[in-house]
């Protein structure tokens, strides 16, 4: 079934996703590298040009490609570990700007999307030969979108909305989060520490796409996801047993994720710890629930009072997870040491409760994952179909942020631009993958935020 929807749906970095088409299964990666060509063009439009184009000019190179840690090429590179490369599809490493035979108003984004495609062939450029991933920056003075950045889930198309001279890379890792499949993440707060009991509740803050900023990196369902855990690194486990973790983002081998089936769901556990350039503010065993085994669309499960943000001091490890259970599918989780990189965990799949911490016998052995699925980091591009039924919401002029990172946006803050929203989810895109999730996440986002708040 194809159907797309562009979502009135704000986070801190103040995007919108435009979900379309199937999401692919998850894949396991096998360690090779993913090249994408991405091509950056600028475009502007009868009625409206960019107020510093100079300072766009030389900028766009260096925000995509450039060697520093804050361009997007080297984001990816680090947080897939290499497994994820994107690379100027011209020698120039953009294209522009060029003039659209259009104006502004209306933030069109399907005709900004074709007609800067017509340009780019007569210019002997045609996607999927000459690029694979298209991003689009335009002027924001005119066009009334109220969004800062879009992008298609999964797809090629990413779409910049700029007010000063270079979108951050908040706004840039998120909207190519998108582009593989991601959906926003959002925090699902569970009672007593059984899963049976849980309301969607703000953001996971453990990831660029829910509104933890580029410093998350992704969360390790995201990871799987986009293929960049290989079948040893993302463990499914079917037995019972003692696991180690090391950290989601640090170097060197081992486990880094456990995949648990969890009835129709799946349950993936990650150990978060300080490395390169992610998780500073981020310590200890978290666990997301994983929907109809959609790893794009997971959320966070907090069993704590914590309400841990991006943009609180809560201490770094205040929502980590120390026992979980789901008595419903007998799955029991329960942290016996995290710290100093490493972390081991006890699952039990016989519906025996592991509240105590206690080593169980032997140590399990991680089993092989499944197939490697290109098709998760070379999302075929999904066609427009004609039912975008509005415009993204997430900033309007006064709250555009360079980046949900540098400045991480507060409570009070991200409440202000869901509040603008209106909660619109009363129709969902029934994706068979899972985009759908995407939808759902903003309606709770926008209901039931302020639960909790301290
Ligand atoms: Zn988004």
């Amino acid at each position: 079934m194809k159907t797309s929807a562009l979502r009135r749906i704000a986070l801190a970095t103040g995007c919108a996703a435009l979900t379309a088409g199937v999401l692919p299964a998850t894949a396991h990666a096998d360690g090779t590298t993913v090249e994408r060509k991405l091509l950056p063009v600028l475009v502007e439009f009868t009625d409206s040009s960019f107020q510093s184009p100079e300072d766009v000019k030389a900028g766009t190179p260096d925000s995509y490609f450039g060697s520093g840690k804050d361009s997007l090429a080297s984001f990816f590179s680090e947080v897939s570990r290499g497994r994820y490369a994107l690379v100027p599809a011209v020698d120039e490493q953009y294209v522009g700007p060029v003039e659209l035979p259009m104006t502004a108003a209306g933030c069109d984004h399907n005709k900004i999307n074709n007609l800067t495609q017509e340009a780019l062939a007569d210019q002997g450029l045609v996607r999927g030969e000459d690029y694979e991933s298209l991003s689009i920056t335009f002027p924001a003075q005119k066009t009334g979108c109220d969004w800062a950045g879009l992008g298609k889930v999964p797809g090629p198309y990413t779409w910049i909305n700029l007010y000063g001279t270079g979108s951050g890379l908040g706004v840039l890792a998120h909207e190519f989060g998108h582009n593989l499949g991601l959906g926003h993440q959002e925090r699902s707060m569970c009672a007593d520490g059984d899963l049976v009991d849980c309301e969607a509740n703000g953001t996971s803050a453990k990831s660029v796409m829910g509104g933890g900023g580029t410093a998350a990196g992704f969360s390790a369902p995201e990871m799987i996801r986009a293929g960049w855990l290989s079948g040893s690194e993302a463990v499914e486990v079917t037995a019972s047993g003692t696991y180690t973790l090391r950290s989601l983002h640090g170097t060197g081998d081992g486990t880094r994720a456990l995949d648990i089936p969890m009835g129709d769901d799946r349950l993936v556990v990650e150990y978060r710890h300080a490395a390169g350039s992610f998780d500073e503010k981020i310590e200890g065993v978290h666990a997301y629930r994983v929907p109809g085994g959609n790893y794009g669309s997971s959320s966070l499960i907090d069993l704590t009072e914590a309400n841990r943000t991006a943009g609180n001091d809560a201490p770094a490890d205040a929502d980590a997870v120390v026992s979980l259970t789901d008595k419903a599918n007998e799955v029991s989780v329960a942290v016996v040491s995290s710290g100093d990189g490493q972390a081991r965990i006890n699952v039990n799949l016989d519906g025996e409760d592991l509240s105590a911490a206690e080593e169980t016998a032997g140590e399990t052995a991680g089993e092989t994952a499944g197939e490697t699925d290109e098709e998760t980091a070379a999302a075929p591009a999904p066609e427009h179909t004609g039912t975008d039924t509005d415009a993204g919401d997430g900033l309007g002029a006064g709250t555009q942020a360079q980046s949900g990172d540098k400045k991480p946006v507060t409570a009070a803050e991200a409440d202000e631009d869901l509040a603008a929203t209106g909660g619109d989810s009363s129709t969902l895109p029934l994706a068979a993958g899972g985009a759908a999730l995407v939808v759902a996440g903003a309606a709770g986002m926008v209901v039931l935020r302020r639960r909790k708040r301290a």
